[in-house]
């Protein structure tokens, strides 16, 4: 067994699991390995399930003493009873109507189990206990014949779904631990230098922690690489831009004039001082890589319009991507709009696109016969080919990794390009993150945009708060509520898009037309939902953050946000933008736990500013209630472990040593070099250290 040897060669796993484990994303070992732990749970040394206390939630380690015939009850139930012991201790475990429960358990084997606990007329029992783990076959875990739980035990629980136990990954993962040595990847003298583990204790140590001092130890060492190697990668990609810079000198197309005069607005100050710089790029016989931050609503997608118009007319195409098929969606009909003066040839590409119609478009993109496209992830697929492609967008560019970004940008030979973000990301951060690029900011809004009124109310008070969006329907008015994310086995008291959907279809809003959107809604359903939304014959839009980036409704007035607490403040800040894109007044109304002191203050930011450069600066002042925050980069930018602003810190010496690395004329350190690069070459899924 090696690191990409199929999963279905694991003991163990038969067609079924590896197909529900392909939907985890598992395909090889290495995806096993690299399914981090969500959480851990840890096993009290010793605790007896003498000591626990009537409806307490335990985690018991036991062993099983006999597996009891089912018992058919009068009211059709069935019971199944297994018998466990802990040291001279006995107590049942119960299953009414899952007869299957039982046959996870062999005799006199030991396992980790998790229940509530009953305590009746001396009785003990655990109803419907779950196996947490079979202690029996992990060889470095085992405990004493005497069965007394003698070793403090920490437990990963991972974010699986489909039917896949915990129990059983756990014991896949200990499986192929025990047949498998990772080998090291770092340079000797970084490990030297802070004390790393090496990488296959760092491995096991995260998955099956011995402690929790080398838990955190593991956790340190797999940061760092991770944000090595993305500094490595980062680092090198400038150097590659240095030394292979040579760009399309384009010249500044007459047409530009007339297109100036034909713009449905004037522009900012602002706006026209980032084309200027766009258009001086484009001058130049060096390629173009500049990112353009701004606001939300402060208006990129008009800069990128003139632009990649000045490429067409000097008869290159350009292209730009988008994150949401709601958003590509979006851009292709203001491009027609903007452009429509104009004979050229727009089309736009997403995952709905017809079959038929994707292949006549990747045929006219060939042939150029194509001026601009616009689409979403469908763009990097390895069939997209170009004919002269000479510029290249990203829009709201922290939703793609950095190896989508290349991909993207490698369509083309000296392509121009061009990424563009509403995330203010603070400066000294931004040069980590993106060390190869050049920045401009549109630091102004659009004239006659007004502040939009933001509150938070408690969530008890969402009756209110409804009645409200009610009466701005009754002007003519449309709603966003936003809910956050919530995973199947999250117990809090969490809202879902879904519940939240039922409740309102059948109360506050059972006269109105409502709708919801959200990320597993097949995505022409989802574009007919927008299109209803956007043409106001949908009045509420109950939605995910899919619609946190660039959607554009003028018409909506209120954005309500549930469990607001949820959200990091520059999340919350890129979704009150939803609002204020009309002539109305507009309305953002941040439910939360406003009881807690903490969130209070949190949301007061957002209530006293609107500059997302300060409210960026001050979410990253305050973290410290970690996942809170939001702006997790993982999934997105590859990064699994790590967190750029909370790993800020490791981030900076994983970059200085990156750079040294770099410099290095040392065989070894050349070796690393080369095999770092092959690696992330190979599989540009994954930033992180394979
Ligand atoms: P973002 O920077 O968030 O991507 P958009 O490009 O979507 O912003 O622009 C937001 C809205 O502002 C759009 O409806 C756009 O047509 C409008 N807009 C952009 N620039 C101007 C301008 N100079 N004057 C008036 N409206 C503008
Ligand atoms: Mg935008």
């Amino acid at each position: 067994m090696d690191i990409y040897s199929d999963i279905k060669y694991i003991v163990g796993v038969g067609p079924k699991m590896a197909e529900a484990l392909n939907k985890c994303g598992i395909y090889n070992v290495l995806d096993l390995l690299l399914y981090f732990p969500r959480d851990y749970e840890q096993v009290s040394a010793g605790k007896s399930i003498l000591e626990c206390v009537e409806s307490e939630k335990v985690i018991v380690e036991c062993n099983v003493l006999n597996i009891l015939k089912d018992l058919r009850l009068k009211n059709n139930k069935t019971l199944s009873t297994i018998v466990f012991t802990q040291g001279e201790n006995k107590f049942k475990g119960k299953w009414f109507n899952q007869t299957y429960a039982k046959n996870s358990f062999k005799i006199s084997n030991n396992y980790i189990i998790t229940g509530k606990v009953n305590k009746f007329n001396g009785e003990i029992t655990m109803m419907n206990p779950k196996i947490v783990k079979n202690t029996s076959m992990d060889t470095t875990n085992s405990i004493d014949t005497n069965n007394s739980v003698d070793t403090n035990k920490i437990i990963a629980t991972y974010p699986l779904k489909n039917n896949v136990t915990n129990n059983f990954f756990n014991k896949i993962i200990s499986d192929v631990l025990c047949n498998i040595e990772i080998t090291e990847i770092l340079p000797k003298w970084i490990l030297e230098k802070y004390g790393f583990c090496s990488l296959d204790d760092a491995t096991r140590n995260i998955h099956s922690p011995k402690s929790l001092e080398l838990l955190n130890q593991s956790k340190r060492r797999l940061k760092f690489q991770e944000l090595f190697t993305y500094s490595l990668k980062i680092l090198m990609l400038k150097e590659f831009i240095k030394s292979h810079n040579e760009g399309i000198q384009f010249k500044i197309a007459p047409e530009l004039t007339t297109l100036k005069g034909k713009l449905p607005y004037e522009l900012t100050k602002a706006q026209s001082k980032v084309v200027r710089e766009i258009l001086i790029d484009q001058k130049k016989d060096k390629g173009m890589n500049r990112l353009l931050q701004g606001d939300v609503g402060s208006g990129k997608t008009i800069v990128a319009i003139i632009t990649m118009f000045n490429v067409v007319k000097n008869g290159y195409q350009a292209a730009m991507m988008a994150p949401t098929e709601i958003l590509a969606k979006q851009h292709y009909e203001e491009i027609q709009k903007v452009l429509k003066d104009f004979p050229l040839t727009i089309q736009l590409l997403c995952g709905s696109t017809s079959p038929k119609d994707k292949e006549l478009i990747k045929r006219q993109l060939k042939e150029g016969t194509i001026d601009i496209i616009i689409g979403t992830h469908a763009l990097i697929e390895d069939n997209v080919e170009f004919k002269n492609i000479g510029m290249i967008v990203t829009d709201e560019q922290h939703r793609f990794g950095v190896s989508q970004r290349n991909r993207f940008s490698n369509k083309g030979k000296n392509v121009d390009i061009l990424v563009m973000t509403a995330t203010p990301i603070p400066r000294t951060l931004s040069l980590y993150l993106y060390g190869d690029l050049d920045v401009s900011i549109i630091d102004e809004l659009p004239p006659g945009r007004q502040t939009i009124d933001t509150s938070y109310e408690s969530m008890d008070s969402s009756k209110k708060v409804y009645e409200f969006a009610l009466n701005e329907i009754k002007k003519g008015r449309q709603v966003y509520i936003v809910c956050p994310l919530v995973e199947e086995n999250e117990e809090m008291n969490l809202t879902s898009v879904q519940e939240l959907y039922e409740k309102l279809k059948e109360g506050y809003f059972s006269s109105i037309e409502i709708g919801m959107v959200y990320g597993k809604v097949p995505s022409k359903q989802k574009n007919e939902i927008m299109d209803r939304f956007k043409a106001g014959e949908i009045k509420v839009l109950i939605a995910t953050t899919v619609i946190e980036v660039g959607v554009n409704v003028p018409n909506a007035t209120v954005m309500i946000i549930e469990n607001s607490e949820r959200f990091g403040l520059a999340q919350l800040h890129q979704l009150r933008g939803r609002v204020g894109r009309g002539v109305h007044k507009s309305y953002c109304i941040l439910l939360a736990n406003i009881k807690n002191k903490i969130v209070k203050k949190r949301l007061e930011v957002l209530i006293k500013s609107n500059d997302g450069f300060f409210i960026a600066e001050e979410d990253l002042k305050n973290r410290g209630a970690g996942e809170l925050f939001g702006f997790k980069q993982s999934g997105e930018s590859g990064l699994l472990l790590a967190d750029v602003i909370e790993d800020f810190n490791i981030l900076k010496l994983a970059n200085s040593e990156a750079k040294q690395l770099l410099q290095s004329d040392n065989i070894e350190d050349i070796k690393v070099k080369n095999e770092i690069l092959e690696k992330i070459d190979q599989s540009s899924n994954y930033i992180c250290f394979n």
